[in-house]
């Protein structure tokens, strides 16, 4: 979305400008199957179009996508049409990255500032359909809101990087050297992606012990909240770490269940569905049923697309 913003708007046009040229009826994010009708429009090759847009697909009947090599199962896990951006960079740079559409990346690992998801000066939620990469659709350039925070006061940094490293692999620090820093969990390396953000959610999406919680809010939680979801799951994940097994259900209260069952049920790859039984099996002292057994583990290794 970035690439199409810039050259829209190099040619004084707009993303609806080129909705519009393809016709879509309702306004929603380009996809994968978009490139070839954008390719001609916007003058760059159909493929690599088709390589940095979303492609959708099915992992054993549930809806899953791929983007920049990461497939995930969890609409809102991506924000494609909540676009959120580190002012700094874009500043700097004239981009958007790729990571910033993970709703689990809060924090930009360059500047250690709080991602920004709202215009400072009028206060709406920043769209696609914007004159320029870094001026909101009021016309003020996208400014930062936070103050510059340390390494050690956001936690949510070791999330950016991990999902950074899994779509670019801009950084080099190896996850197993994070794994002592931030004393995480021996498993932490082997889930996929898409493991590790769903189980931070499952862990951190409660704020208060026995509180209702709602999924569609989080399709629609600003960065802000993400940023505080990232934070309670690793701090929990952390403390579970500290404590002998038999003492993790006092998380019962505050960890979300049925997020941890949905990771059982679907999944990416092997191991995020063995430590989402763990976690459950732990927390809630609930065994699962053997209709999650084997048939599913099998079907999970299936390739996609
Ligand atoms: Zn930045
Ligand atoms: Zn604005």
């Amino acid at each position: 979305m970035s690439l199409l913003l810039r050259i829209a708007s190099a040619n004084l046009a707009t993303i609806s400008w080129l909705r519009n040229r393809l016709n879509m009826l309702q306004p929603r994010p380009f996809r994968s199957t978009d490139a070839v009708p954008l390719a001609s429009l916007v003058d760059v090759p159909a493929q690599e179009l088709a390589d940095r847009l979303p492609d959708s697909g099915y992992i054993h009947g549930h809806a899953a996508t791929r983007y920049f090599g990461t497939l995930s199962m969890s609409r809102a896990q991506q924000r494609f049409a909540r676009p959120q951006v580190c002012p700094e960079c874009l500043h700097t740079t004239g981009y958007c990255r790729a990571c910033w559409d993970f709703s689990c990346y809060t924090v930009c690992e360059e500047h250690m500032t709080a991602m920004v998801d709202r215009c400072a000066s009028c206060q709406r939620r920043l769209t696609w359909n914007r004159p320029a990469i870094d001026v909101c659709i009021c016309g003020a350039y996208i400014g930062s809101g936070d103050p510059l925070c340390t390494e050690k006061e956001a936690p949510a940094l070791l999330i950016s990087r991990r999902i950074a490293m899994a779509i670019g692999g801009e950084r080099t620090i190896s996850s197993a050297s994070l794994e002592r820093q931030e004393s995480l969990p021996p498993w932490w390396s082997h889930v996929s992606l898409d493991g590790c953000l769903r189980i931070l959610v499952a862990m951190g999406a409660i704020d208060r012990p026995l509180t209702a919680f709602k999924v569609a809010a989080l399709q629609q939680a600003p960065s802000l909240s993400w940023k505080g979801i990232v934070e309670r799951g690793l701090m929990r994940l952390q403390w579970a770490v500290a404590h002998p097994d038999d003492e993790l259900k006092q998380l019962a209260s505050v960890v979300w269940e049925g997020g941890l069952e949905s990771i059982a049920l679907d999944h990416v790859s092997h191991p995020d569905r063995q430590v989402a039984h763990l976690l459950t099996e732990a927390i809630f002292d609930h065994k699962f049923a053997g209709r999650f057994g084997s048939l599913r583990g099998q079907l999970s290794q299936r390739a996609l697309f």
